[in-house]
């Protein structure tokens, strides 16, 4: 078939000729647009002592004024649930029951990007969310700089007793012999910093930087664009805000969820009513609830032990 298409640099190319002489159609806002980041370039949060994370940039950016960002998730919905809901309050109910029936798609419909610069060992745990988008620092193509984590003195954790994934206590420095070892490993990291020479000096006699950097700990900060959904930022801040995950990573989340909460502050709220601070209750779990409630201890139905623990800190929660 002969190419019909227009050949003039920029001009518009279709199937369908008519479709080239519509005006595209430009509809005016109802009210005035406010930016959701209050004019600001980026908003930064420290984390640590050399770390950072910083919103650059929002989808939906500008919102009708007297409102949020949850806007576009209100805006999104109504395609499936018609007209109905118009009040600001409306859209706030809106919300809760998308969330709490989890209706996800209209979160996906804002999205978040940051700028952030952590520890490698906190990207590492990071990048496993593989929903966002991601472009990261080049240490082939650049020199990584001279940062890295070292947690103080008095913050060094001792591995769980209970859990094998954690570090809970920290090291009294009151005591002689935890504080010996506390510094003993700061120390270690110390010496571990001094390799840093050695990787500029092998740089300048001609090592390849992506062969030099092999010698760099993984306590070395990287940078990084990161751009998701508000749905599986949700996810991302369930699971690394949750005790479980490890303190550096929850520090980044913390200071994330800071900077979101006033933006989409409806969306927050409800993601902290249904799921951050919610419980979730497995069957058996419920089966020990009806036995408490029929007079019996309570116990859960399986000799499995963390599943055990689990009811036991749920039951606490519950006051049980
Ligand atoms: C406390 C804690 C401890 C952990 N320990 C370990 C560990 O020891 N070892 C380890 O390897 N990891 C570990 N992880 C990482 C964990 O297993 C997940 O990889 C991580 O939390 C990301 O979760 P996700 O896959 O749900 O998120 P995302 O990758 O953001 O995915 C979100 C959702 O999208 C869907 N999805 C994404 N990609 C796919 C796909 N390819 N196919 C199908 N569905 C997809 C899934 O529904 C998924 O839940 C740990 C995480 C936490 C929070």
């Amino acid at each position: 078939m002969p190419d019909t298409a227009p050949s003039v640099p920029g001009a518009a190319t279709t199937s369908n000729p008519a479709a080239a002489l519509i005006e595209p159609k430009r509809a005016t806002p109802e009210s005035p647009l406010r930016d959701v980041m209050g004019g600001a370039s980026r908003i930064e949060l420290k984390v640590h002592e050399q770390g950072f994370i910083a919103l650059v940039d929002v989808m939906p950016r500008l919102v009708p004024e007297g409102q949020t960002a949850d806007a576009a998730i209100v805006q999104a919905a109504r395609v499936s649930y018609g007209q109905g809901t118009k009040q600001v309050n409306e859209d706030r109910g809106l919300i809760r029951y998308l969330l709490r029936h989890r209706h996800t798609t209209p979160f996906e419909m804002v999205e978040f990007k940051f700028h952030v610069c952590m520890p490698i060992f906190v990207a590492r745990q990071w990048i496993r969310h593989r929903t966002a988008n991601v472009n990261e620092y080049s240490g082939r193509y650049s020199i990584v700089p001279d940062r890295f984590y070292i947690p103080t003195l008095d913050a060094v954790r001792k591995q769980s007793a209970s859990n094998r994934q954690g570090g809970e206590q920290t090291f009294q420095v009151n005591d002689a012999e935890d504080l010996r070892t506390a510094e003993e490993f700061i120390r270690y990291l110390g010496d571990v910093e001094q390799r840093y020479q050695k990787y500029l000096d092998l740089t300048n006699k001609g090592v390849s930087r992506e062969l030099a950097r092999l010698g760099l700990p993984v306590n070395v900060y990287t940078e990084w664009y990161w751009k998701c959904d508000l749905h599986n930022i949700l996810r991302f801040l369930s699971l690394r805000m949750d005790k479980h995950a490890q303190l550096e990573i929850r520090d980044y989340a913390e200071a994330m969820h800071r900077l979101l909460q006033p933006i989409i502050p409806i969306t927050i709220e409800a993601w902290r009513d249904y799921e951050m601070e919610g419980l979730h209750l497995t069957r058996l779990e419920i089966e020990a609830i009806r036995d408490l409630k029929a007079g019996g201890p309570g116990l859960l139905p399986t000799e499995n032990k963390r599943e055990q623990a689990e009811w036991s800190e749920k039951r606490a929660r519950l006051g049980l």
